[in-house]
């Protein structure tokens, strides 16, 4: 079974996010647990939360991911920012509990000239407080562009900050395909090589969901702007390979790209028609 599914919006709850995934053909899905800007979680509705339970298990639902928002910057050179990170995804991995063996997945940050090792340091610190040994969510670090400071274009950065977590058990890695081939990874050319590397530097183990998105701009640019599938620079069949490669394919895939919730409905029919006939 492929797990498949797109970016909600998380405006109705959490039990509409469930009703609207099976309405656009997906079995899994992604959605912010606040406002995306914001800093002030929604009002959390158990029964709600036990809806989208029922409904995931009813329908064979693949786990889901929660996505932090995107101020979040836990390497910041402010230390309000980075106080406010911290409190953010302590109480977002507190509402997660709620909804056990799912994924809450964060942009590692931007250490803004601080470096690699103050910013690996920082973004370790704050996984450090805020993973409980008890909590059933595993926090994923998404892999990035590169553009400016930011953390997590290269494996490299995030085995550095997996290096230095405690906890190390409840982290693990989102990777996402505009991000890498725009940083700079030849997943268009040598899907197998980049995935060699991968698993040579972090460990194709902790790698739990991945973001499916083509790429408006050409591979090493470090720029982050995603294209509906095929209209980009990876094209369909580079994220075919991510859906049907056997190292995959288990995995939630996340659609992130430019449409609305029937585009993506569009999206996911068309890949999987494609992956089952590869
Ligand atoms: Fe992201
Ligand atoms: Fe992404
Ligand atoms: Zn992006």
């Amino acid at each position: 079974m492929l797990y498949i599914g797109a970016h909600l919006s998380s405006a109705g709850g959490f039990a509409k996010m469930g009703k609207t995934a099976l309405a656009i053909g997906a079995n899994t899905f992604q959605c912010f647990v606040r406002n995306p800007r914001g800093s002030r979680a929604k009002a959390m509705d158990p029964v709600d939360l036990e809806r989208l339970r029922v409904l995931m298990a009813e329908n064979g639902f693949g786990p889901i991911v929660a996505h932090a928002p995107y101020i979040m910057n836990p390497c910041s050179k402010d230390d309000g920012i980075r106080r406010l990170a911290e409190k953010m995804m302590r109480e977002d991995l507190a509402l997660m509990e709620h909804l056990p063996g799912n994924y809450y997945n964060f942009h590692p940050g931007s250490h803004v000239g601080q470096g690699l090792e103050t910013g690996s340091r920082l973004i370790a610190d704050m996984l450090n407080r805020v993973i409980t040994p008890e909590q059933q969510t595993v926090v994923l670090l998404e892999t990035m562009a590169g553009k400016g400071s930011e953390i997590g274009g290269r494996f490299e950065e995030l085995r550095q900050i997996i290096d230095q977590v405690e906890r190390s058990e409840k982290v693990g890695i989102c990777m996402d395909t505009c991000h890498m081939s725009d940083g700079g990874y030849d997943i268009l050319g040598n899907l197998d090589a980049v995935l060699e590397a991968f698993d040579r530097v972090v460990g194709l183990d902790r790698l739990h969901a991945v973001h499916i998105n083509d790429s408006m701009n050409p591979p090493g640019s470090r720029k982050d702007r995603h294209a509906r599938i095929g209209e980009g620079t990876l094209g369909t069949e580079t994220i075919l390979h991510f859906l049907t490669h056997p190292a995959l394919r288990h995995l939630p895939f996340v659609l992130e790209t430019p449409t609305d919730d029937a585009g993506h409905g569009e999206e996911i029919a068309l890949l999987r028609q494609l992956a089952e006939k590869a």
